[in-house]
């Protein structure tokens, strides 16, 4: 982008005193001109906002604490020894709790684990089979 001899223009805008001076103070500190670092700054705000409008529209990103349970093959009673959210309902569970551990195959994923009401259940009319258990 810089390339071609870039054409510069100036920008004439109001800001506050306040900002003035804050912008001048942390030129000082930089010891970078007030003209560079406005420049530099306008460049990084321009970059992050087209981070952000790039992200914003993938409607596919699931919610963050909502995780992907795809590889998890099955679900591990466990004491929990720390405290960690559900990964379906996000209920914290603490220290203590029953849990259960999502077993996965892939030693990459984050571990997950969930609270007893969602773990699956059987959908057969049984409903004392897990009595068993
Ligand atoms: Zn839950």
């Amino acid at each position: 982008m810089a390339s071609e001899g870039r054409k510069e223009k100036v920008i004439h805008t109001r800001i506050p005193a306040a900002l003035e001076e804050q912008i001048k103070r942390l030129a000082e500190g930089l010891r970078v001109p007030v003209s560079n670092l406005v420049r530099n700054m306008l460049e990084d705000a321009i970059e992050m906002t087209r981070r952000m409008r790039d992200r914003v529209p993938a409607p596919h990103d699931p919610p963050t604490a909502t995780m992907d349970l795809s590889g998890v093959f099955g679900w591990q009673e466990i004491t929990l020894n720390i405290d960690a959210p559900c990964a379906r309902c996000e209920k914290l569970l603490q220290g203590g709790d029953q849990a259960f551990l999502g077993l996965t195959d892939r030693s990459r994923d984050a571990r997950v684990f969930i609270c007893p009401e969602c773990v699956p259940r059987p959908v057969k009319n049984d409903r004392r089979r897990k009595a068993s258990m």
